[in-house]
């Protein structure tokens, strides 16, 4: 029998972003607009964390922690965005303040990431097409990725968005403490060795205001490049995700689900 032939690349999307740009509702909004199946692989981390601080494996335990991330059974539903490690769920546990503080810890470990980057990297064959969010989507993961944004805005905006976000659901939230989570997390994401976060090289800046011409319906305003810094903290999440719906339509091959 002739050799089958090799599965194509899948068809990404890459978001990358730092904590509370805003990256995390656009790809949901995004993969809901084009139905594509979505990766939220902070999620991934989350569960992995939550399962390492129940069974008391510490942060600076590089050797349990990737022993940990080898044995599990991670399981991700991209429709849902949805977890499990080991046929328990834990959705709903994984963006308590315990796992904000650890996360980006076990994050760091060469052995953990490479792991991830395996289920990461057969979610999205499996699917054919993906909306991938993370930290390092466009730069390790999907380097082929038919588009890369890396979806920033200032500090002060994400402090604020954060907050805004968590005051729905709990009205107590303080302020301080969000920022410093999201400070700390940040520094930690941008300054390791492993994959840290950052640009796709090469990537331009695609200018706010342009990118509000395109959600207003001018194609003027749409780039050439195929990997784009988007700062948003002047943006509306409507204004984000009609530019970035419309770029991604313009990128794409033209065969591609749209
Ligand atoms: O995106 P989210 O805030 O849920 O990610 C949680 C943490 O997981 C990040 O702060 C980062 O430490 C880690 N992460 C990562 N690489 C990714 C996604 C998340 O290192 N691709």
């Amino acid at each position: 029998m002739p050799p089958s032939p090799a599965p194509a690349a899948p068809l990404v999307v890459a978001l990358d972003g730092p904590a509370g740009s805003g990256k995390s509702t656009l790809a949901r909004d995004l993969a809901r607009e084009l139905r594509w199946p979505f990766l939220d692989t902070g999620a991934m981390y989350r569960a992995l964390t939550v399962v390492a601080l129940d069974r008391g494996v510490g942060a600076d335990d590089a050797a349990g922690l990737a022993r940990l991330a080898q044995r599990i059974d991670l399981r991700y539903d991209p429709a849902t965005g949805r977890v499990w490690v080991d046929g328990v769920e834990l959705t709903g546990r994984i963006r308590t303040p315990e796992v904000n503080a650890a996360v980006s810890r076990v994050a760091e470990i060469r052995a953990v990431r490479a792991v991830m980057r395996g289920h990461q990297q057969r979610c999205a064959a499996q699917a054919g097409r993906m909306v991938a969010e993370g930290r390092d989507m466009g730069t390790a993961v999907f380097p082929d990725a038919a588009l890369k944004v890396y979806v920033d805005a200032s500090p002060e905006e994400r402090v604020r968005r954060r907050v805004e976000e968590m005051r729905s659901k709990d009205p107590s939230v303080d302020a301080a403490a969000v920022a410093e989570s999201i400070e700390s997390r940040d520094e930690q994401d941008a300054g390791r060795e492993e994959d840290p976060l950052r640009p796709a090289p090469g990537s331009v800046p695609w200018p706010p205001a342009d990118a509000q011409r395109v959600a207003r319906g001018d194609p003027g305003g749409l780039p050439a490049a195929r990997a784009l810094i988007l700062d948003t903290t002047t943006l509306a999440p409507g204004e984000v995700l009609a530019a970035v719906l419309a770029l991604v339509r313009s990128a794409l091959p033209p065969a591609a689900p749209r």
